[in-house]
């Protein structure tokens, strides 16, 4: 995949952690492929308490740029109760603030408690990661000095008002992504997605923000440096 992926000019990978044994092995794969970078994560849905202890440990190797993915989801149901839901993005927002990186956050019927949380954290910085909202929501996050993160969500024919935070999302705040093997644009919705279907998002994006695919990529590569300081 990630051959394939940078046959197609995808050149830079973040495989996140969405709990401590994944984690670890995005850890593996980002020493294995010079591509790859990881994330250290605790996905909101997981039923165990994060391991701060483990993933603080984990989360200083040399090639982790990111905590994540973390975050709150209100809408699936069987997760944990929305109060220890909360209570753990605290616990892990201030590990990333210790280790000094950046957040990737997933959001799912959760931006008010989200931005609460964000409140009381100063200093940290981070993604809105598969950002399906709309501009007013946009709005809040990009004046918490987040950045939003499109995936291939943009291509389908029922997202206008996503189509239309994607135009009007500041260049420098802007990030692509593809959250394989989910996430994949209209045009492949019955494979599993992967990282080299990138260029279907970075193409709708480009069209949709009226510049060339290789602006949209230099302005792409500055921003993922920018967030993520070691991914040089
Ligand atoms: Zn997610």
């Amino acid at each position: 995949m990630v051959e394939q992926a940078v046959a197609a000019g995808v050149t830079r990978l973040i495989a996140v952690g969405v709990d401590l044994d994944r984690s670890a092995n995005a850890v593996s794969l980002s020493h294995a492929y010079e591509e790859v970078w990881a994330g250290v994560g605790h996905h909101p849905l997981e039923l165990t308490d994060p391991d701060i202890g483990a993933m603080r440990q984990l989360a200083q190797d040399e090639m982790v740029v990111v905590i994540g993915e973390i975050g709150l989801d209100f809408e699936h149901i069987g997760g944990p109760h929305r109060d220890l839901q909360v209570q753990h993005l605290d616990d892990l927002f201030r590990l990333a603030t210790e280790v000094d990186l950046p957040v990737s956050i997933h959001n799912r019927g959760a931006s008010t408690e989200l931005l609460t949380v964000i409140s009381k954290h100063s200093g940290i910085r981070g993604v809105m990661h598969y950002f399906a909202l709309d501009w007013g929501w946009a709005q809040r996050f990009l004046e918490v000095g987040f950045y939003l993160s499109f995936a291939g969500l943009v291509t389908r024919p029922s997202r206008d008002e996503l189509r239309e935070v994607v135009k009007h999302c500041p260049a420098d705040r802007l990030l692509l992504e593809t959250d394989s093997p989910y996430g994949n644009a209209q045009k492949r919705m019955s494979i599993p997605n992967r990282p080299a279907y990138l260029l279907d998002t970075a193409e709708a994006v480009a069209a949709l923000r009226g510049i060339s695919l290789e602006q949209l990529a230099d302005q792409e590569r500055q921003n993922a440096i920018t967030l993520f300081q070691k991914m040089k």
